[in-house]
């Protein structure tokens, strides 16, 4: 290796997004002493930074959604738990409105919420538009679940707070360093290669997002992820609505930002990327037919929205697996490598559950606070399937 250095960790988390830095933040937390955290670009700055970073508890997989329950508290308490300067929270409420066959779905998430103690509601759709948007168009909808505790996260700020709390409690985080390959003996993972040195450590944990299978292939190894991109579409306008909302009839999301604006994303992510090319921006010049297409079915839902001005358009990539859940799990091959990918386009939120799961993992052999099984790598080979109700998969 000519000069350079080989150094030994307990373990190294590989990839600094949302996932990466909450499993170094509890990690440090669960008292594990050398840690080390690398990323190519800057913690946060793959697809983390362009994430919308909704919080809601609405799912209908009864794992990921007792998973968004421990998140969503713990993004309330972000501060206390991570002596961060800033609050990254910010509570705005969260409707999910749905009519037909999705009804009944959308009633029994909310009952159970409920059965949990947790302030939501089924509301008719006409008292949602009395009380709480008079100029919100209901005429399709059957019914809207109301999470009035639901809000946003800043996304960037949650992953410097993770970093933050880890680094003063003794972690090591490298960037830009950029992963090149792992090298393996037997079932084990030795040690990685990156463009500035060599890592020996006990664990690997992969948080690598849609880059995944560009290091993985390294070892032999590729999981069933496939890239997809989401554009996001952010509008100025009077009066927007000051809640976030999930719209199953019209398949597209939103949620409040600073001042005026609002920003309004596809429930549909593009499946026609290439696997090279997953960099996440924004347009110079953005894409019209997108953004009439975006602006014309928020509309439809908040008619205001018409004469709205667009400001930017972003986009960002998904990292998406067959059944859209996460693959949580040890890797079937190598007994030190653990693997928190494929989140599928809704794992933000997740991110404080993912990272108490997998330091349980490397702590236990096993999460201690969620039955992970159905989240296992090879889970798609054995024709288990843990997708959620909705048609739009990126729902969970
Ligand atoms: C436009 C958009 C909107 C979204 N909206 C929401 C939402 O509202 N709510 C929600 O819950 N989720 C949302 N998501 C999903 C959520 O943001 C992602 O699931 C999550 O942020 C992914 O985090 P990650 O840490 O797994 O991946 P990333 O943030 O991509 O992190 C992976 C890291 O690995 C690093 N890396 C890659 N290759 C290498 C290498 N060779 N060596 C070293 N480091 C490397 C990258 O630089 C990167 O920092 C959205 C996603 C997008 C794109």
């Amino acid at each position: 290796m000519g000069n350079m250095f080989l150094m030994s960790y307990d373990a190294v988390v590989m990839g600094l997004g949302s996932s990466g830095s909450s499993v170094l933040y509890h990690l440090v937390r669960k008292g594990f002493g050398k840690v080390l955290g690398i990323d190519a670009r800057c913690p946060g700055c793959g697809q983390t930074s362009r994430s919308s970073a909704i919080v809601r508890l609405h799912y209908t997989n009864p794992v990921t959604r007792d998973m968004a329950i421990y998140s969503w508290r713990f993004w309330m308490r972000f501060r206390e738990e991570t002596g961060y300067e800033r609050e990254v929270y910010h509570v705005t409420g969260v409707g999910f409105a749905g009519s037909g066959g999705d009804t009944k779905y959308v009633e029994e998430v909310v009952r159970s919420l409920r059965s949990r103690g947790i302030d939501a509601e089924i509301i008719p759709p006409d008292k949602f538009k009395l009380e709480y948007f008079p100029e919100i168009n209901v005429d399709d909808i059957d019914v809207v679940a109301w999470e009035p505790l639901s809000g946003y996260c800043d996304a960037y700020d949650s992953v410097q707070g993770f970093i933050k709390y880890a680094v003063t409690g003794g972690a090591e985080v490298r960037y830009p360093e950029e992963i090149i390959r792992l090298e393996a003996e037997g079932d084990t993972i030795l040690k990685i290669v990156t463009n500035k040195g060599v890592y020996k450590a006990d664990y690997f944990i992969n948080t690598l997002g849609v880059w995944t299978n560009k290091v993985l292939r390294t070892i032999g190894v590729t999981l069933p992820i496939q890239p997809a991109r989401e554009d996001v579409l952010y509008i100025s306008m009077d009066n927007p609505p000051g809640f976030g909302w999930g719209d199953l009839n019209l398949g597209f999301y939103g949620r409040p930002d600073t001042g005026s604006r609002y920003l309004i994303g596809g429930l549909e992510p593009d499946y026609k990327v290439e696997a090279s090319n997953v960099e996440p921006g924004e347009y110079s010049t953005p894409p019209l037919e997108i953004l009439r297409s975006r602006l014309e079915r928020a509309s439809i839902r908040f008619p205001s929205m018409a004469s709205a001005a667009p400001i930017s358009m972003i986009y960002g990539y998904y990292d998406v697996t067959p059944d859209h859940q996460p693959i949580i799990s040890i890797d079937p091959r190598y007994k030190n490598l653990i693997h928190l990918v494929g989140l599928s386009g809704h794992g933000f939120k997740l991110a404080p559950a993912f990272g108490d799961t997998v330091t349980d993992i490397i702590l236990y052999g096993e999460s201690r606070r969620f039955p992970l099984e159905q989240f296992r790598a090879t889970r798609f080979r054995e024709g288990v399937d843990a997708s959620g109700r909705y048609k739009y998969g990126i729902l969970g």
